[in-house]
C-alpha cells in the first residue's frame, strides 16, 4: 500500500513503525473472512482492511477523527486477521499505535472518559475489584443488565510468597475470581518437582490500559513490575490467564525504546511461558467426572501467542475426548473490557460461540483465559473451566 504519512507523525517513534506495517498490506481483504466484527456487522469499515485504511487516512492527515475511533473501538483486538493475513501484516501493533493516536488527539465524551477511567482503576487493582464486587453482589439486581453477568462474589485472598524457580504471576482478575486455577497449577508443578512462588509486589501487567488505547499507562504498569517484582531470580515466569501472558511476552517489544527498561524488559519477556509450554513435557491423568470436553482457545493464545494444538494434545493424552467445535478461530466476545464497552456485539459473539461449543453436548467447556471463562459461563449450561483444572 502506498503511504504519505504526515511529517509530524513520521517524526514520532510510532510513525516509521506504522508506515512499515501499512506498506506491508496489499489490501487483498482475505483477513475480512475471519474477522468476527465483520461477520456480525457486515461493514467494510468493521473489518481489518477497512480499519487499516482508516488508520492510514488518520496518519496521513496527521490528526485523529471520530469515524476512525468508532470503528477502532469496535475491534476486539483478537488478531484473527493476523493469523489469516498472507502478507504478515502486524495488525495488532498497528492498532495499538492507532488507538494511542486517537486517545492522544481526540477527547472522548465525559461519560466514556469516566467509564474508561473506572475500568482501568478497578479491574487493574485486585483490592478495588474485590470491594466493587462485594458491593455489586449486594446490589446485583439493580445493576445494568449487561454488567450483571460480570458481578460475582470474590474469592478469599491468597497470601503471596513461597520460594521457587517458577514465578507465577497471579493476574488481577484471575486471583480475585478463580484463585483455584492458580492453586491447582501450583500443585501440578509441585507434583512434578518444580517449585513455584508468587510475588506480593505484582501489579497489573498493563494489558487493560493497552486495550483501552492508553499506551503510557500500560507502559507505566510494565515498568512498575520490572522494578518491583523479583523476577530476576526466576527461571521461568508463567500466568494462567492468556490475556496477561500475551502482554507479558511482549514487554521487550513494548518497552524497546525505553533507555532504562528496554533491556530488562527483553530479559523478562524471554522468561515468560504459557502454561501449556510449561506442562508440555509432562503427562497427566484425567478427572473421573468429565469425559467429553469442548475446547475454546482464547484469541490471546491462538492468535496472540500463536500457540495452537498444545493444550489439545495435553488434554487428549490425559484421556479426554475433545468434541468438534465450529469456527474455533473466532473470538467469544469477551476481549478484556470489550463486553462492558461494546455489549451488543459482545453478546452476539458470545451466543454464537456458546452454540458452537455446546453443539455436541460436552460434559465441560475448557478455556485458558479468565475473561473468556466468565463471559462464556453465563451462556453455557455445562461447567466452564480453566483447562489446567482438568489435569490430575
Ligand atoms: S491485512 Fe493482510 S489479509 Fe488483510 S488486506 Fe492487508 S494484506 Fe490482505
Ligand atoms: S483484531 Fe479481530 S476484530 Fe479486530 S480487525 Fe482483526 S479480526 Fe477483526
Amino acid at each position: 500500500m502506498r503511504t504519505e504519512l504526515a511529517a509530524d507523525f513520521l517524526a514520532t517513534p510510532e510513525g516509521p513503525r506504522a508506515d512499515a506495517i501499512l506498506r506491508s498490506c496489499v489490501h487483498c481483504g482475505m483477513c475480512n473472512a475471519t474477522c468476527p466484527t465483520y461477520q456480525v456487522l457486515g461493514d467494510e469499515l468493521d473489518g481489518p482492511r477497512g480499519r487499516i485504511y482508516l488508520m492510514k487516512e488518520m496518519f496521513e492527515a496527521g490528526k485523529p477523527n471520530a469515524t476512525a475511533r468508532t470503528h477502532l473501538d469496535r475491534c476486539l483486538t483478537c488478531r484473527a486477521c493476523e493469523t489469516t493475513c498472507p502478507s504478515g501484516v502486524r495488525y495488532g501493533e498497528l492498532l495499538e499505535i492507532g488507538r494511542g493516536f486517537v486517545e492522544d488527539g481526540l477527547k472522548r465524551p465525559w461519560l466514556e472518559r469516566v467509564v474508561r477511567r473506572w475500568l482501568k482503576g478497578v479491574i487493574a487493582s485486585p483490592a478495588w475489584l474485590r470491594r466493587w464486587l462485594r458491593l455489586g453482589a449486594t446490589f446485583r439486581r439493580f445493576a445494568p443488565k449487561r454488567l450483571r453477568s460480570l458481578i460475582r462474589r470474590p474469592e478469599a485472598e491468597e497470601p503471596a510468597g513461597g520460594t521457587g524457580e517458577i514465578l507465577l504471576l497471579q493476574g488481577c482478575v484471575q486471583r480475585v475470581m478463580t484463585p483455584e486455577t492458580n492453586r491447582h497449577l501450583a500443585s501440578l508443578l509441585t507434583s512434578r518437582d518444580l517449585s513455584v512462588r508468587t510475588d506480593a509486589n505484582e501489579g497489573c501487567c498493563g494489558a487493560l490500559a493497552l486495550h483501552l488505547g492508553d499506551v503510557d499507562d500500560g507502559r507505566t504498569a510494565m515498568r512498575r513490575n520490572l522494578d518491583e517484582v523479583d523476577w530476576r531470580s526466576a527461571d521461568r515466569i508463567v500466568s494462567t490467564a492468556t490475556g496477561c501472558g500475551v502482554t507479558l511476552k511482549d514487554y521487550g517489544h513494548l518497552l524497546a525504546d525505553d533507555p532504562f527498561h528496554g533491556k530488562p524488559a527483553h530479559e523478562f519477556a524471554a522468561r515468560v511461558h504459557d502454561v501449556a509450554e510449561l506442562l508440555a513435557d509432562f503427562s497427566f491423568d484425567k478427572r473421573t467426572d468429565i469425559d467429553r470436553v469442548a475446547w475454546h482457545a482464547p484469541c490471546t493464545l491462538q492468535h496472540g501467542q500463536k500457540i495452537a494444538g498444545l493444550v489439545e494434545r495435553l488434554l487428549t493424552d490425559a484421556g479426554y475426548e475433545l468434541v468438534p467445535v465450529r469456527d474455533p478461530h473466532l473470538c467469544c466476545g469477551s476481549a478484556g473490557s470489550y463486553s462492558v464497552l461494546q455489549p451488543e456485539i459482545s453478546s452476539e459473539l458470545r451466543d454464537r460461540k456458546a452454540a458452537a461449543l455446546t453443539e455436541h453436548g460436552p460434559d465441560a467447556v475448557a478455556t485458558a483465559n479468565i475473561g473468556c471463562q466468565m463471559h462464556l459461563a453465563d451462556a453455557v449450561d455445562a461447567p466452564v473451566l480453566h483447562w489446567v483444572e482438568l489435569l490430575r
